[in-house]
């Protein structure tokens, strides 16, 4: 993500949206019940279209699909080189359609454009590419045991997998699912968020052009509580995946523990440490800290949500980030001259105003934002708040929002410590020139992932996942593989 924006894309008008069904075993219809939802334009809080609303019924159509499918069909045949085929065309059609899905990914979630085009879209086609590349390189070890054997290890397809997946980056969040668990051999029944499913259809469109086989990608848009639900304690679902927030999480996990134990993999929420040296190049710094805590509106799950600045340089940085936001522009995320689009639904607005408002009551101070911003739509300023205390609610918390908390620190030990008193593990980030502050802060930091000097750097080889209650296991590079396959080990007597 750090490679957002580099170019402003031409003007163009936000798209027009049929009605939209679900997408079971290599069919579109309507759901059992014949309910639907609307999904709303965070710009404007007009509904963009209905969509098919999916529940229990309809998921125990979509893991027979899948079931079938990992089972019987010619998917649990096909050579994996195939497999990776596939995954090539999908990327190749992504591509292809990137205006197409950047436009929508902007109209359902409400980022600006050109974000989604050159960030979401860019990082979605890769993801693709990268995981294609793995199909038919997951491969098991042999191992010399003791007597008169020959043993060896296979890395198998867990079978069906479903897959539950926010509103914050829809079509990346899918790729990150996709990507490893298609690559490995698995079947999928995904669960997009009910702010966004528009994209996650989209792509299956793209998928089944592709020629997976049918039921081996399903698409159930609905609520958590019902069709989430009804896939995490589903009885013939081999492992769920999921991604948003820590409490969630937790049903989620309870829901696998109650039902068969199926496999669980979990990325969840942040309160990223963004910790800034006065030995640091400033210009990069301020740059980084207001890419890191604002970019998506604030909606990242790894955003530098708490801002150290070493005491030295913490007033001219503090001006300099009062700049920066002062000059952002919030509005129409089809607007190229946009840098900040609505949030993504009410409820988030809600929230979000919700700590500002218990960031002042606290007694931080906050320098600039704090408004809504026009009549419609979901639209903050950027907000920052400085004399943030560790033990306040917005030093505490994920705010999920454009509003950034300024702390304090004098020295090395102190920021170690103060970095990690958080149940979060999910990110971290140093700016220092001095190469040993920089390697004790990597070590020290107990997070999943440690960006020294840049913020947000993703790339589909690295791995990404939390310590602590920031999630379990880790999305992307090799390490997602094992994600999404079981060990089985075989030994065979040579005697
Ligand atoms: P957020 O606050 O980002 O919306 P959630 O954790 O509520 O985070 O949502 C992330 C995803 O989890 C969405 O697809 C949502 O529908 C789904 N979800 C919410 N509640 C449940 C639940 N009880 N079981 C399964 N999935 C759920």
């Amino acid at each position: 993500m750090a490679t957002a924006s580099p170019a402003k894309p031409r003007a163009i008008k936000a798209p027009k949206v049929k009605d939209q069904p679900l997408f079971i075993g290599g069919k579109w219809r309507d759901s059992v019940s014949g309910k639907t939802f609307a999904t709303i334009n965070p710009a404007t809080g007009e509904t963009i279209c209905q969509v098919a609303e999916g529940d229990k019924a309809d998921v125990d159509l979509a893991v027979a699909a899948a079931r079938k499918a990992f089972d019987d069909g010619p998917w649990s045949r096909m050579a994996a080189a195939e497999r990776g085929r596939l995954l090539y065309k999908l990327a190749d059609l992504v591509e292809a359609h990137r205006e197409e899905l950047a436009a929508l990914e902007s109209l359902d979630n409400g980022k600006p454009y050109r974000d989604a085009l050159n960030a979401d879209l860019a990082l979605t086609v890769k993801c693709y590419r990268y995981y294609a590349g793995w199909a038919d390189k997951v491969q098991g070890k042999t191992i010399p045991i003791e007597g008169n054997f020959f043993c060896y290890t296979r890395h198998e397809p867990i079978g069906v997998v479903a897959q539950i997946i926010p509103w914050n980056f829809p079509l990346l969040m899918q790729a990150w699912k996709w990507g490893p668990a298609l690559a490995c051999g698995n079947t999928v029944v995904m669960k997009p968020a009910e702010q966004t499913p528009l994209t996650a259809l989209r792509v299956a469109a793209l998928a089944q052009e592709a020629g997976f086989p049918d039921g081996v990608i399903n698409v159930i848009p609905g609520f958590g509580p019902t069709a989430g639900a009804a896939l995490t304690s589903h009885m013939d679902v081999d492992k769920v995946a999921f991604t948003g927030e820590g409490s969630t999480g937790q049903l989620v996990m309870e829901a696998a523990a109650r039902s068969n134990l199926k496999r669980v993999s979990l990325e969840l929420g942040g309160k990223s440490p963004n910790i800034v040296f006065a030995d640091a190049d400033l210009d990069a710094a301020v740059e980084g800290a207001y890419f890191g805590l604002f970019f998506n509106q604030g909606q990242c799950c790894c955003a530098g949500s708490r801002l150290f600045v070493e005491s030295k340089v913490h007033d001219e940085f503090v001006e300099r980030l009062m700049l920066k936001a002062k000059s952002a522009k919030v509005g129409d995320p089809f607007d190229p001259e946009t840098t900040q689009g609505p949030q993504v639904s009410q409820e988030q607005f809600d929230r979000i105003m919700g700590y500002i408002d218990a960031g002042q009551k606290g007694g931080a101070h906050m320098i600039t934002g704090g408004n809504r911003v026009g009549t419609k739509g979901y639209f903050i300023e950027p907000t920052v708040f400085t004399n943030v205390q560790d033990e306040m609610r917005i030093a505490k918390e994920e705010i999920f929002g454009p509003v950034m908390n300024i702390l304090k620190f004098d020295d090395v030990e102190e920021v170690v410590k103060r970095g990690n008193k958080t149940f979060y593990g999910l990110a971290a980030a140093v700016w220092t020139r001095d190469v040993k502050k920089a390697f004790r802060l990597a070590n020290g930091l107990r997070a999943g992932t440690v960006w020294v000097n840049c913020y947000d750097v993703f790339d589909a080889a690295a791995p990404f996942g939390g310590y602590k209650m920031s999630g379990q296991g880790r999305e992307l590079g090799e390490y997602a593989l094992s994600l999404y396959t079981e060990v089985k080990t075989v030994t065979v007597s040579l005697d």
